[in-house]
Formats: structure tokens, sequence, C-alpha cells
């Protein structure tokens, strides 16, 4: 795609691919969130976003998210913190963020959960628990054997709502099986938490093979934002 093609024309392809995807899939487009990935782009892209009617945001490291979130408090935006969160800076997450979809382990949950004197108009934060699916830990996620017991956690943490799966495929290798799996893993957390039936799965390269899964919540960056070197 033309690097200089306006932001519009590339959100509207997307939106255009997410339709035809979940069409395959015998899928109402309606029910997917697409969430625009701003990371490494300044807040007035975020604004440019807004103006077309974007609402779901994605930002993967806790400085960027934090400084963008708050140039951009005076719009009616929900920030999905998608990276590996720091257990120290949880509690600033939780400040600016509709969604946590990187949950991966109880030290963290134990971080986000709201202090008791937090008062009652706390928004529950919307909690992915990130599950591992390259086989190789220590990249980011639990291990899929690790999920019913990190979910009983988050279930039993207040200011905390359990809302599903989230998984990144692994890089050179087929996405699809990937995402079956996060699929299974899916399945049986909403064996033990039937509301928690999101899947957060799929990028700029594989989102369609995500909505062939089951995903319910994109996260889709660069073909959405282009890189930022080609905005100069
Ligand atoms: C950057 C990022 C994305 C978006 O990636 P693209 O390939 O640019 O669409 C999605 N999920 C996570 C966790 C990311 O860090």
């Amino acid at each position: 795609m033309n690097a200089d093609a306006p932001l519009a024309e590339r959100l509207a392809v997307v939106d255009a691919g997410i339709a035809d995807a979940a069409r395959a899939a015998g899928r109402d487009p309606a029910e997917l969130t697409r969430i625009v990935v701003t990371k490494f782009h300044p807040a007035s892209l975020v604004r440019e976003l807004a103006a077309l009617g974007v609402r779901d945001m994605g930002e993967n490291r806790h400085q960027e998210a934090q400084a963008k979130a708050a140039e951009t408090e005076d719009l009616d935006l929900r920030w999905h913190f998608v990276g590996q969160l720091q257990s120290n800076k949880a509690r600033a997450v939780r400040r600016y963020a509709h969604a946590v979809h990187s949950i991966d382990r109880e030290s963290l949950v134990r971080a986000l959960a709201l202090e008791p004197d937090a008062g009652d108009d706390v928004e529950p934060l919307a909690s992915f628990l990130q599950i591992d699916l390259s086989g190789q830990p220590g990249r980011g996620g639990a291990d899929p054997a690790d999920a019913e017991r990190l979910a009983e956690h988050v279930l039993a943490t207040p200011g905390l709502r359990l809302v599903g799966v989230m998984g990144v495929a692994p890089l050179g290798a087929e996405p699809r099986p990937a995402f079956a799996r996060l699929r299974e893993v899916s399945d049986r957390i909403r064996s033990l938490a039937p509301d928690a039936d999101r899947i957060s799965a799929g990028m700029s390269g594989d989102y369609a093979e995500a909505i062939l899964e089951g995903a319910t919540h994109l996260r889709i960056g660069t073909a959405i934002t282009g890189k930022r070197d080609e905005r100069g």
C-alpha cells in the first residue's frame, strides 16, 4: 500500500478487510472491536484517528501511553494496554486504561488490584489473560497450563473484571494454529467464567486468521498508522 495513503484510506482498507474476514468466518463484523495501536506515533495521530471515529486505542509502553492519554483527555477514548507490564507500573496504568490485555502472572494481578479504600466509583478494569502461544517461556504470556489458575486469581481480585484471553502469534510460523490454541484456552476459561468470552488476537499481518479462530478484539498498528518513518 502507498505509504502516502491518507490515514482515512488505510483505516477504510483495514476495516473492509476485517468485514471480509468476518463474513468468511460466518460472523457479524459488528461483534468485533478494532483497536488501533498508536505506539511510536504522536498524540496528534490519536487526534486524527478520533476525528475519523476511532475510539479504541492501544499502547504497549506505560510512559508513552500515559502521556498520550493525558494529551487527549478531552476526547472520549478507551485506552487498551497491550504490552508487557511491570508490576510497579500497574497502579499507574489503572488510572488511564480501560483494559489491560497482558495479564500473565499472579504478581501482576495483585499489583492491579484496587486498594480497599478506592471508593465505589472506580470502573472495574477489563482484564485479558495473555497466553503464551510460542512455547518459549519468558517472551510474555502465561503458560496455557496455568490459565485457569490465573483466571481464578483475577476473579477473586477486587476491581478487576475478567473479560477473556489475549495472544500474539509466534514470528515465523503459521498464525492460524497458534490462534486455534488460544481458542482452546478461551473455551476452558469460559467453562469457569462464562462472561469471559473475548479473544484479543490478530495484528496487521494476521487479523484475518485470528477472526477465523474467534477473535473479538483486533490490535492493529502499522496497517493503519503507517510506519513512523513514513510519516516523517
Ligand atoms: C505493536 C503491537 C500490535 C500491533 O502490531 P502491528 O503489526 O503494527 O499491527 C499488536 N499487539 C501488540 C501486543 C503490539 O505490541
